[in-house]
Order: structure tokens, then C-alpha cells, then sequence
């Protein structure tokens, strides 16, 4: 199959009255559920722990939506025994039955994704629009990785008279996924649903604050199939259980998406080689970005204003492709940095429930604290052309933008991860390509322009994993805009994109005489 004949499932239209109920009702029937309990699955069982943490409402820190179990070192070495013990059977799985598993996850998903969405919206603050969105690419992750891997299954063949040469892809054996807390559905089922479509028992530890929505996958993932050992939840804190998932001598394969500093800690603690280790450990890490949008002195800046809204205060910045720098030339710096504040002026900030809520929270006390001083370096080294305010029953933080930013300040070079831009001004097209490259970082990045050696120029020189030229540069699709970063931003291969299967497998060639 063509990968690019993949067509991905479409997000709900809440223009239609149909679809807008069956959100509404989404909703009053989650509010319902909250505060349950859940519980890690190993070997196939929902088990009871000693540590029961509460997961709250960004929007609204009173509210609890569902009580974590984390499982205790223990049960973590429980869990990769089970994997261990499933492996045998995993790895001999026919491959059809196995994509057949993530079709199934697919369709129970599409047919839960109203109220998916709201889990989104209220565990991790994410506008209700962009919480849907997410439950398609989920789905997608799904039906992508089924036909990919169906397609990797065919193998080659390097026949020559009388000898016949067989390349295939086995299984790498048991992989620890430690997912994000930003896209908590669509990337975490993306990793997980990588890992075992091509084999490999698979044990999910979600980022914390996103672990009831863990919950509602592993629910998805049991339903679809999934036998015992083979997918197991493990939720716990990431600095014990997830640290000794991934020094686990039986570990193969870490997927790992999240910060930079987590990302290098596991890259070398999974370069030792731990006692009764047979294997060297894959690393899979998405890291962040700080990304950039070069508007120059022919963009359409209607267009450019638009983009770089949505691509700086989407989910309040806190995406690793979000834009937190703008660099702009000098004949459109005045006019753009006054466009931007104005169309900034005019989102809708507050809890993620109401349907015209375009910035809500940020993730948790720590996040809004880290920006808040992030915030105050920024004020000591360039102006403020705005700072809007914003609720207080939640951890809100109102856009801010900043202007005349030195390319090299702090807020210029560290990623902030929340609703907070600097506007960089350079004189010519060359000083912008300098200054957008001059990160550790090389995620996503944008070009509004429309002279044509500067578009040439950009798809040459801009460094960048995702570049995107006149529009925003957030929401990858799956099999469509494959993605991930390089430089510190991250190694191994893009997320729905044709490479991705191949990090969770060992090539093999069998060669025969006849
Ligand atoms: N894939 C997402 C996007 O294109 C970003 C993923 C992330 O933040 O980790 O916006």
C-alpha cells in the first residue's frame, strides 16, 4: 500500500447540532464519573496499590477527576515478569491479528470519542476542539501503524539463483513507553500501539497529570484484545517507576516524549549495560523545541497574524511545535508586532468546558510557577508590548507577548512551554535564518513569505524537523506531515511517517541454499 494513500478520520463538526449535543452530553456523563479510582492492569489484572494520588482539573483545581493507584517498584518488576512471559506467544502473533488488535482500538475509539475528548478537557486543560482533534490522530496512530506494519511484514526478497535471500522484521522484545501529559491520547496511543503491532510486549507509563485519560486507553486496549502481559498500564512516578522500567535489564525499546533534561537522562542511563543484559537498549525521544516563525517584508500578514496566534497560544503554548519565537523584518516589524497584539487581545481565556474557550490552563502549579518567572527574566531583558490577565480558580496565565527580544536572552533560547512569544527583529532575510537556527533545538518551524528565493532559501537552510511555509506549524497529521525534531530536540525517526515501525524492530536475513 502507498502510505501516502492513508486518509485519516475527521474531526468533529460542531457546526452541526447533532454532534454539538452528543458533546454536551459527553460531558454531563463524565462529570458523573469523576473521582473513580483507577487502577494499574498487570498480567491481565486491575491491581490495588499503597499510593493512591488524586489527578485535578487545571481549569478548576478543586475538582478531582479520578484518583491515581501508583504502582510501587514491586509491581513494576511484576509487570516486566509478565511481559517477559507474554513474549514468546506476542512474537508469534500473525501479524494480521495483531493490526487486526489496532483496528479494533481504532473503532472502539471512534465510537468513544466524544466522550474521550472530554476526559482531555478536563484532566489536562485543552480547549474542546483541539481535545478532538487529538482523538483522531489517535485513531489514525491506530489504522496507520496497522497498514504499515502489514506492509513491513511483506519483507524483501534478494533471491539469486539458487539461493534465496529473505530481509524481514522481527520483534525487539519488551518496550517501556513513557508518554506526555500534553498530547495524552493521541501520543501516547501513538507510541504504544507502535510498540506492539510490530511485536514487542508493551508497558505504558503515563506522565502523571495525565494518567486517568492512561486509564481510558488501557480500557480501549483491553477491549480491542490486547492479551494479558502484552499491554500492561503502569502508572507511577516517573523519577522511581519509570527510572527502573527504563535500567531495566529486560527492557529493549524506550519511546519517550517530554523534556529535554528526561530525554538525555534516559538516552544515557539506557546506554549501560545492566547485569544479565544481552542487548543494547533503542532510545526513541521526542523533545522540545523552540520554535520559530520568520515573517518577512512580503507575507501576507493577514495570514501570518492568524498563523502565528494559533501557533503560540494553542493549548496555552504547550506543545513542543508550539511557536514561541517570531522573527520578523525590519518593514513589517512595527505594523506585525501591533497586528499581533490586537489579534492576541481578542481570544477567549478560561475553563476548557465552554465551547468558546480558545487559551485555557496551564498544566499544574510547577508549569504556571516556571512561567511566571519566566515571564519576570523576560520583562529584565525586553519590552512588553502585552501581558492579558486571567482567572484565578485555575492555573490560567494570560498570553504574553514580548517585543525588541535580544536573539540570544533567555526567553529567546529556553523553551518556556506555555502562552509566551518573543518577537525578535532582524534586518534581513540572512540575519533571520542565523537567528532561527540559533537554538539548540530544531523541532518545527515557519516561513510566512512570498518571494520565492526566500521559500527556496528557508527549504534549504532553515533547520528544522517540520518546516511549514504560510501557515501555522502545529498539528502535525499522522502520514501526512510525519513528525519530530533533531539536534536536541530529539532522536529517532518521525511519528506517522514511514520509519517510525522500523525503531521497534530487528532486521533479520535468512539466506538459503537450494
Ligand atoms: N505533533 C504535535 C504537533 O504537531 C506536537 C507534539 C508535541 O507537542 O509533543 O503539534
Amino acid at each position: 500500500e502507498n502510505p501516502s494513500s492513508f486518509v485519516g478520520v475527521p474531526d468533529t463538526d460542531y457546526a452541526e447540532e447533532e454532534q454539538r449535543n452528543e458533546a454536551n452530553l459527553a460531558l454531563q456523563n463524565v462529570r458523573q464519573q469523576l473521582g473513580r479510582t483507577y487502577l494499574p492492569l498487570i498480567n491481565g489484572e486491575y491491581v490495588q496499590t499503597q499510593q493512591v494520588v488524586d489527578s485535578v482539573n487545571p481549569s478548576n483545581f478543586s475538582e478531582v477527576v479520578g484518583k491515581i493507584a501508583l504502582l510501587s517498584v514491586e509491581q513494576a518488576e511484576q509487570a516486566m515478569q509478565a511481559a517477559k512471559a507474554a513474549f514468546p506467544a506476542w512474537r508469534k502473533t500473525p501479524v494480521k491479528e495483531r493490526a487486526g488488535i489496532l483496528r479494533k482500538a481504532a473503532d472502539l475509539m471512534e465510537q468513544r470519542r466524544a466522550e474521550l475528548s472530554v476526559w482531555i478537557v478536563l484532566e489536562v486543560g485543552k480547549p474542546v476542539r483541539e481535545a478532538d482533534g487529538e482523538v483522531s490522530e489517535a485513531i489514525d496512530f491506530c489504522r496507520y501503524y496497522a497498514s504499515e506494519m502489514e506492509r513491513l511484514d511483506q519483507g524483501f526478497n534478494y533471491d539469486v539463483a539458487g539461493e534465496t535471500n529473505r530481509y524481514i522484521y522481527q520483534p525487539r522484545g519488551i518496550a517501556v513507553v513513557i508518554s506526555p501529559w500534553n498530547f495524552p491520547l493521541a501520543i501516547a496511543t501513538g507510541m504504544t500501539v507502535a510498540a506492539l503491532v510490530t511485536g514487542n510486549c508493551t508497558l505504558l507509563k503515563p506522565a502523571e497529570t495525565s494518567s486517568v485519560i492512561a486509564a481510558k486507553l488501557t480500557e480501549v486496549l483491553v477491549d480491542a484484545g490486547f492479551p494479558k502481559g502484552v499491554f500492561q498500564y503502569v502508572p507511577g512516578k516517573g523519577s522511581q517507576v519509570g527510572a527502573y522500567l527504563v535500567n531495566h535489564a529486560y527492557t529493549h525499546v524506550i519511546a519517550f516524549t517530554g523534556s529535554q533534561e528526561v530525554g538525555c537522562r534516559i538516552y544515557a542511563d539506557a546506554a549501560i549495560l545492566k547485569p544479565g543484559q544481552k542487548h543494547m537498549k533503542r532510545v526513541i525521544a521526542e523533545m522540545g523545541g523552540k520554535n520559530a516563525i520568520i515573517v518577512d517584508e512580503s507575507a501576507d500578514l493577514d495570514s501570518a497574524v492568524v498563523g502565528v496566534v494559533q501557533s503560540a497560544f494553542g493549548y496555552s503554548g504547550q506543545k513542543c511545535s508550539a511557536c514561541s519565537r517570531v522573527v520578523v523584518l525590519e518593514p513589517v516589524y512595527d505594523t506585525f508586532v501591533q497586528r499581533f497584539v490586537e489579534a492576541t487581545k481578542s481570544l477567549n481565556i478560561g475553563e476548557t468546558e465552554l465551547p468558546s474557550t480558545q487559551v485555557g490552563p496551564v498544566i499544574d502549579a510547577n508549569a504556571r510557577d516556571r512561567i511566571r518567572e519566566y515571564i519576570e527574566k523576560g520583562k529584565a531583558e525586553a519590552k512588553v508590548a502585552l501581558e492579558m490577565p486571567a482567572p484565578d480558580n485555575g492555573y490560567f496565565i494570560g498570553p504574553v507577548i514580548f517585543k525588541d527580544v535580544p536573539a540570544n536572552g533567555v526567553i529567546a533560547q529556553e523553551e518556556i512551554f506555555g502562552p509566551v512569544v518573543a518577537v525578535i527583529k532582524v534586518k534581513n532575510f540572512k540575519e533571520a535564518l542565523e537567528v532561527a537556527n540559533g537554538t539548540n533545538y530544531a523541532l518545527t518551524g515557519g516561513l510566512y513569505s512570498r518571494t520565492p528565493s526566500h521559500i527556496e532559501k528557508a527549504q534549504d537552510e532553515f533547520e528544522v524537523g517540520n518546516l511549514y511555509i504560510n501557515r501555522n506549524i502545529t498539528g502535525a497529521i499522522v502520514a501526512r506531515q510525519p513528525f519530530g525534531g533533531f539536534k536536541l530536540s530529539g532522536v529517532g525517526s518521525k511519528a506517522g511517517g514511514p520509519d517510525y515501525l522500523l525503531q521497534f524492530t530487528e532486521p533479520r536475513t535468512v539466506t538459503e541454499n537450494i
